[in-house]
Formats: C-alpha cells, sequence, structure tokens
C-alpha cells in the first residue's frame, strides 16, 4: 500500500478536525479527497506528509510510519501545499536548484531541465516566480514536489483559483504525472474527481462519508431519479403523488413538478396517461439523472 491511514483522530485544542478516520490508497491510483470547505482536508494531508502530527492513530506511506521516520517519509513524497508556498524574488531556475539541493539531488541542472520540460515552464523559465501567471506558479509548486521523483504525490487543492484553461491545463498535467506514481489531490469540486480520478474518498466535518470508484459513486444514490414535467393545466397533486412509484412530486413554479421516482421504474408512460386522465397533456417532460455533485450535496449538508 502506498498510503495507509488507521483511525487518525486530529484535535485542534476542544475541536476534532479529523474524527477517528481510516483509509488506502493503492499504488499507482490517483484518489480524490473531496469535501467542504473546513472538512479536514488540508489537516489529514499534513500529517500525511508528517508536518503535524495526529492525537490517535497511525499513518503509513510507503510502509513507512509517517510519525517515527518522518525524514525518510518526506524523501518519498511529493507535497504541493494547499498555498503553494514559493519565494516570488527567486527565478524559476534558481528555486528549483534550491530545492534540488534540500533533497541532495546529484546533476542538477539535468534534474531541473527535465523537470521544466515535464511540467510545460520552458517559455517561463528565466522569469521571476513572481512575474508567473497563477497557472505557471503551479507548474513551478508541480515542479518542486516531482524534484525528487517521489512516489507519491500530495496535491492540496491544485487547481483553486486557475481559470478554465489553466485548470485543463493542470488536470491534464496531473493525469499524466499520475500514469506512473499515486496521486493524492483534495479539492472541493466535484467534476474534478470525474475528470482525474479513480476513486474519490468524501470527507466531511472530520469523518470519511463515502470511499467509491469514481465509476460507482453514481449509483450510490441512484434510488433517487428524478422527472421534471410540466402540464399545461393545474392537476391534482395529491394524484399525482399516489402513481406508483412516485416518491414525492415537489410543485415547482406553473405547473411544473419535479417527481422523485424509484429508479427501477419508468413512470413517464404512467405520467402521461396521468394527465389524459385529468384532462390536460404534458408540455415537457425530462429525465433528471442524479449527478456526482447532487451525491456531493446529499453526503455533506
Ligand atoms: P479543509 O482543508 O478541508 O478546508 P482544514 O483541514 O484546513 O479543512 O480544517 C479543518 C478544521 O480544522 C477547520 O474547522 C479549521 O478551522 C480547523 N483548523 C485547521 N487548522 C487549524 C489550526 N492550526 N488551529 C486550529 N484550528 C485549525
Ligand atoms: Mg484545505
Amino acid at each position: 500500500m502506498s498510503i495507509v491511514v488507521k483511525n487518525v483522530t486530529k484535535l485542534y485544542g476542544e475541536q476534532k478536525a479529523l474524527d477517528d478516520v481510516s483509509f488506502s490508497v493503492n499504488p499507482g491510483e490517483i484518489v480524490g479527497f473531496l469535501g467542504p470547505n473546513g472538512a479536514g482536508k488540508s489537516t489529514m494531508m499534513k500529517i500525511i506528509t508528517s508536518f503535524i502530527p495526529s492525537n490517535m492513530g497511525e499513518t503509513h506511506v510507503c510502509d513507512l510510519d509517517v510519525s517515527k521516520v518522518p525524514l525518510k517519509t518526506k524523501m518519498r513524497i511529493g507535497y504541493l501545499a494547499e498555498q503553494n508556498p514559493l519565494y516570488y524574488d527567486m527565478y524559476v531556475r534558481e528555486y528549483l536548484g534550491f530545492i534540488a539541493g534540500v533533497f541532495k539531488i546529484k546533476n542538477t541542472a539535468e534534474r531541473i531541465d527535465e523537470l521544466i520540460e515535464m511540467v510545460g515552464l520552458t517559455v517561463e523559465q528565466n522569469k521571476k516566480i513572481g512575474q508567473l501567471s497563477k497557472g505557471y506558479k503551479q507548474r513551478v509548486g508541480l515542479a518542486q514536489a516531482l524534484i525528487h521523483d517521489p512516489e507519491v504525490l500530495i496535491l492540496d487543492e491544485p487547481t483553486t483559483g486557475l481559470d478554465p484553461n489553466q485548470l485543463e491545463e493542470i488536470r491534464g498535467l496531473i493525469k499524466k504525472i499520475g500514469s506512473s506514481k499515486t496521486v493524492m489531490l483534495s479539492t472541493h469540486i466535484m467534476q474534478e474527481v470525474e475528470a482525474i480520478c479513480d476513486r474519490v474518498i468524501i470527507i466531511n466535518k472530520g469523518k470519511i462519508v463515502a470511499n467509491e470508484k469514481a465509476s460507482d459513486l453514481s449509483t450510490l444514490l441512484s434510488s433517487k431519479n428524478a422527472i421534471q414535467i410540466e402540464f399545461e393545466k393545474a392537476i391534482d397533486e395529491k394524484a399525482l403523488r399516489n402513481i406508483a412509484g412516485v416518491q414525492s412530486a415537489e410543485k415547482q413554479v406553473g405547473n411544473n413538478y419535479l417527481v422523485q421516482v424509484n429508479s427501477e421504474i419508468d413512470i413517464r408512460n404512467q405520467l402521461f396517461q396521468f394527465a389524459i386522465a385529468q384532462g390536460t397533456t404534458v408540455l415537457t417532460l425530462k429525465k433528471e439523472e442524479l449527478k456526482l455533485e447532487d451525491i456531493f450535496k446529499q453526503l455533506t449538508t
């Protein structure tokens, strides 16, 4: 296992930021660590990277206990922290040279060339970090995290604050890098998980609320499919709710209803017959599949 977290609890004073958290990440996986702001994502990542200790539980990275051999584990991990701390007055190459020195890397110039090529910094490599756009600063952050060729990458909200083009570029880059490494990335954006991750771990208020393959997540709550229907005239709401398979019918503007149905049953035909029986017609009828975003909302509110 690349990452094993066992019954980890973290307290900040009275506050439980992590409450008995357990999960593991397989070698080569890209796992999305998803949760609303304040859920405990950064705290968990700081514990995995041994920047802060936990109060209870154990954390292993590449079979090393992070609290017992912090320096050894740091050599195996690349970490892009949430605020991406960079020295704005340093030049890109100068900064990467400095980080290479920290990790005692040999053939520094060659390694920096390799990384600059890998993260797409060639055009900007001679600039000061402070002069770079946010997207390029993230690339410097990624190069910094990769410099010692770690097996595990921990990326804390790597795409926050990027414009749509930069977002796509950085996601593509993470996916490319992820093909040969274990990656755990935190995000509060559901689409990000769909775009790059094999698996998603959802955390809310310090507790894990889901741990699923990205493709399985949508079936998790599939019993909540809904139909959006608009009748031409007012209908008997009680009769609508009495149709077999209807779980609820919520009136919206005009004669629009959001009908929650049991997913096994397709009731579109019944709705149509119902309209006729009510002496009206159906103007629109739209099946609404529950999106990952709705699942996230349901699990975290
Ligand atoms: P996330 O990264 O998911 O937004 P964090 O791990 O940063 O969440 O924070 C989890 C909770 O712990 C929040 O309520 C936050 O206010 C609190 N917290 C984080 N760091 C500290 C700290 N150094 N001291 C006190 N409370 C903290
Ligand atoms: Mg955070």
